[in-house]
């Protein structure tokens, strides 16, 4: 009999982890590395998120709680999507996880059995086709074009439409590519969904870090019909630079947020109590700090791709999160290769494109300090002149 369930041999690790993980090694050991793969914000939690988790420590906030999140945050998450996003949604459609990765994982498991297909614009966050794999769904590429961003577009969608089609995940701002859907778009995507009766699970984790004049639309507001089918997916990871904590959140269809929360009931139980009064604190005000992290990731932004024009190289502007995905086809190696050799032989971490569906491209991430980008840059420019 095989040791491992086929389901899980099935599982690829997480390139985006695998790949942070080295580059801090490699630190550990003394090089001097820079690292341009972590996907998260390199801002400390703010002071008064931590002195939440200190008092609720201090105070014994240290058991079971309801296993779907305490009354509290799931009140402060739906004014959050009241004053944020114009959405209206009763405790019962919220639930409360560990990590918005958490929250899409439950939701996919919940919606997709063997077979049903899920439609996923390429490239992709890492983690959408092997939940998808998981639940034993069938996950369907979406190949979209890179002179519209990488964003999916009605024609596109509409093509890969089968009677077997479930859901369809949408990640406006959008990891790797950065883009931002505008009201149109989303509306012509909706208006397919609605027709088809399609489910659409948001994850809209980057919300809050958006630049220039773009603006954060989620799908769920445009229309009733439309909302009916959306699940939300955020999150305080990035808002609030808290990845370590775990606290996540999806809103949408009651049963089926009800169906989340007894697959919670039986895998992890409530997210952790004191992380949750933390988030809490995060939601009732952020003080400032988002505006200010905002701004910082603008300049970031602008630097990096400053110096990328220097060099001479092709790349999706990013209108959010903090990822630049830059074209290396001129480079005439995969993505992993390049990646490989620049950690290898200029200190540089960044992810390949082919852990996000496209293998021309490879992640550059800007939640690294000013001169850090800098030297990262000057060294991508050794390296892409030097011979090979
Ligand atoms: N969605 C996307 C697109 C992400 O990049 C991430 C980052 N890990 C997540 C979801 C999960 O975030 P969290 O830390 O809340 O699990
Ligand atoms: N979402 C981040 C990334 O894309 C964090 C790592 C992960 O969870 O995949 O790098």
């Amino acid at each position: 009999m095989n040791k491992l369930a086929q389901r899980v041999k099935d599982i690829e690790p997480s390139s985006t982890l695998a790949i942070t993980a080295r580059a801090k090694k490699m630190r550990q050991e003394g090089l001097d590395v820079i690292s341009f793969a972590a996907g998260e914000p390199d801002f400390d939690t703010p002071q008064y998120i931590k002195d939440a988790a200190i008092k609720a420590l201090a105070e014994g906030f240290t058991k079971y709680t309801p296993s779907s999140g305490i009354p509290e945050l799931k009140k402060a998450i739906q004014k959050k999507f009241k004053l944020d996003n114009s959405l209206d949604y009763e405790p019962e459609q919220i639930i409360v996880s560990c990590g918005a990765k958490h929250s899409l994982f439950n939701i996919i498991q919940v919606l997709v059995d063997k077979n049903a297909e899920v439609l996923i614009p390429s490239p992709y966050w890492v983690s959408y086709l092997e939940m998808v794999k998981f639940a034993q769904g069938k996950a369907v590429i979406l190949k979209t074009d890179s002179r519209n961003s990488f964003k999916l577009n009605a024609e596109i969608l509409s093509k890969n439409i089968t009677k077997k089609t479930k859901l369809l995940i949408l990640n406006s701002p959008s990891n790797p590519a950065g883009c931002v859907y505008k009201r149109e778009e989303l509306d012509d995507i909706a208006q397919i969904c609605v027709k088809n009766k399609l489910w659409v699970l948001s994850d809209e984790i980057y919300e809050k870090l958006i630049y220039e004049n773009n603006k954060h639309i989620s799908i769920a507001t445009l229309n009733n019909d439309i909302y009916k089918l959306t699940f939300v997916v955020n999150g305080v990871s990035k808002a609030y630079s808290m990845t370590g904590w775990r606290i996540g959140y999806l809103a949408g269809d009651k049963e089926a947020v009800e169906a989340t929360a007894r697959l919670q009931d039986h895998s992890t139980s409530n997210p952790c109590s004191i992380s949750q009064k933390a988030a809490l604190a995060a939601l009732s005000s952020d003080n400032g700090f988002i505006d200010k992290m905002r701004l910082e990731f603008e300049e970031r932004r602008n630097l990096m791709l400053s110096e990328l024009d220097k060099i001479g190289l092709d790349y999706i502007k990013p209108e959010g999160a903090f990822y630049v995905f830059l074209d290396i086809s001129k480079a005439k190696i995969g993505s992993w290769e390049f990646c490989d050799k620049f950690l290898a032989e200029k200190y540089v971490a960044v992810i390949p494109g082919a852990a996000f569906g496209n293998d021309n491209y490879v992640r550059f991430s800007f939640a690294a300090s000013m001169p850090e980008i800098k030297k990262g840059l000057e060294r991508l420019r050794e390296f892409i002149s030097s011979p090979r």
